[in-house]
């Protein structure tokens, strides 16, 4: 099969979260299978994009509205990632620094699925899958099937993929008209709650419909940010496949962002040392358990619980623990975060670093995600990689992927509540559990030996192709 892949990140191209860390391993491991994977995104103006070099692919020009474009795609020439990148590039509109958060973003993504569609459309063969990731490619079906200048694509079988349901890509009805021509009698399959709703629309219109857990699928029947009622409407083409990780890129035992490598096998010896870099990078007291959070500081995260649980572990608990943030988001939370930085043992990193997450992963005891919203979430599973215990509050994928050590086979700690009661109970079982010199090797062995590679849900993902 030869399947597209389209998607605003891939990773090491341009990150923002899970989205890359997922379009940057799949397709590996898809091609591993014997098919053919592809991926096109935009051409952020990232750091990868500047040392990399890249060949023209395809030249072209369409009409968004009333502005013409010209665009660009371009190849990555060495074959880095193990499969073929392409990028689109549309002066102005999509060569920039950041992936999101721009003013014209519907303007930027509407244009960016239009040049992916207008050089399909050129080829000699069709691919037999296009597979859509996330609202700002959610489009791409229904102008397959509806736009009249693509109708000889409109027979190609489509897949979205949702890692994130929240956000959805809400346009006004007059830039309905930035998709190129389309059978106005259709224009139902573009709507919901009186606004063009993307993530809807492919919904409606992709012949298959996946998020990246079955835990996340069952909350979307019951919640999904108003999209509730469209999920159980079309439940029969909806499932979950849990991500897996790039043992590439995330392996403790050839990890070059870390200290030192190490495996199941020296794992006691391997997160000491980098433990201890940590604790030596930011002040800490190697001999207290080290909990961390890494990600966006935002409400899904429930970034705004952490100053209060931190602040009353500290009370409850004394100094007998250290904590380190790595996150970037809700300005408010950066700033009390970083208020409580004059308790000591505490550290907060507003940034977003790849390199010290890694290392955070490493040398960290503990990590805590009392996510109140986690599709799949993929930081748990690399901490369970690197024999790091995850301190998580039972939702989405957290739930299909973490059990509490107090169960049959359980490895971490799992929680009902994003609140700071739920928080600092859950760091005290931690405390009890660092300071059981037996126990901790015995559960840092269960999760490092837990199998999360990308090779059985790689091939979910081919079966769902071939049942449409
Ligand atoms: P989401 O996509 O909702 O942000 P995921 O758990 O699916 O959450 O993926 C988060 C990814 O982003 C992980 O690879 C995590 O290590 C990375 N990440 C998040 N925030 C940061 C940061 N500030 N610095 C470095 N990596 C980060």
């Amino acid at each position: 099969m030869e399947i597209i892949h389209v998607s605003a990140e891939c990773y090491p191209m341009a990150k923002a979260g899970g989205l890359a860390d997922v379009v940057g391993a799949l397709p590996k491991y898809q091609q591993d299978l014997g098919h053919i994977a592809k991926v096109v995104m935009p051409m952020h103006r990232t750091k990868f994009l500047l040392e990399n070099e890249w060949e023209v692919a395809h030249k072209g020009g369409f009409t968004m509205g009333s502005t013409y474009m010209e665009f660009t795609i371009i190849k990555e020439k060495t074959n880095k990632l193990g499969f073929d990148l392409y990028c689109v590039d549309i002066n102005g509109l999509l060569d920039r620094e950041n992936i999101y958060s721009y003013d014209d973003d519907t303007e930027r993504f509407v244009a960016f699925q239009i040049a992916v569609l207008e050089w399909i459309n050129q080829w000699e063969h069709q691919p037999d899958i296009v597979h859509v990731h996330d609202h700002h490619t959610a489009l791409i079906p229904f102008m397959m099937q509806n736009s009249f200048v693509y109708g000889r694509l409109s027979n190609i079988k489509t897949v979205l993929t949702i890692h994130n349901a929240q956000y959805q890509g809400w346009m006004n009805w007059e830039k309905a008209t930035y998709l190129p021509a389309w059978d106005t009698w259709k224009w139902g399959l573009l709507e919901w709650d009186k606004m063009v709703n993307p993530l809807a629309c492919g919904i409606k219109c992709a012949g298959r419909v996946s998020t990246v857990s079955p835990g996340y699928m069952k909350e979307l029947f019951l919640s999904a940010n108003g999209l509730e009622g469209l999920f159980n409407m079309e439940a029969a083409k909806c499932s979950g496949i849990i991500n897996g990780i790039d043992y590439a890129v995330w392996d403790p035992a050839t990890d070059t962002y870390i200290l030192d490598n190490f495996s199941v096998k020296d794992e006691e010896t391997g997160k000491e040392l980098n433990k201890k870099k940590l604790c030596d990078d930011f002040g800490f007291d190697i001999k207290l358990p080290l909990f961390v959070f890494i990600g966006r500081l935002v409400g899904e995260k429930a970034a705004d619980v952490l100053p209060g649980a931190i602040t009353t572990a500290y009370t409850q608990y004394g100094k007998t623990f250290s904590f380190l943030i790595l996150g970037s988001g809700d300005k408010t939370v950066e700033a009390q975060l970083q208020a409580i930085e004059q308790i000591g043992y505490y550290n907060t990193q507003i940034s977003y670093n790849e390199k010290l997450s890694h290392q955070m992963y490493a040398g960290a005891d503990f990590l805590l995600m009392p996510s109140r919203v986690e599709p799949c979430g993929l930081n748990q599973l690399y901490a369970l990689r690197y024999g790091t215990m995850p301190l998580v509050r039972r939702t989405g994928g957290l739930q299909d992927t973490v059990t509490d050590f107090g169960d049959t086979g359980g490895y971490g700690i799992c929680f009902n509540q994003a609140t700071v009661e739920d928080i600092v109970h859950a760091m005290g079982r931690a405390i009890e559990v660092y300071k059981n010199k037996k126990l901790l090797p015995q559960l840092r062995n269960r999760m490092m030996n837990i199998e999360s590679s990308w090779e059985s849900s790689a091939q979910k993902y081919i079966d769902l192709y071939l049942s449409i």
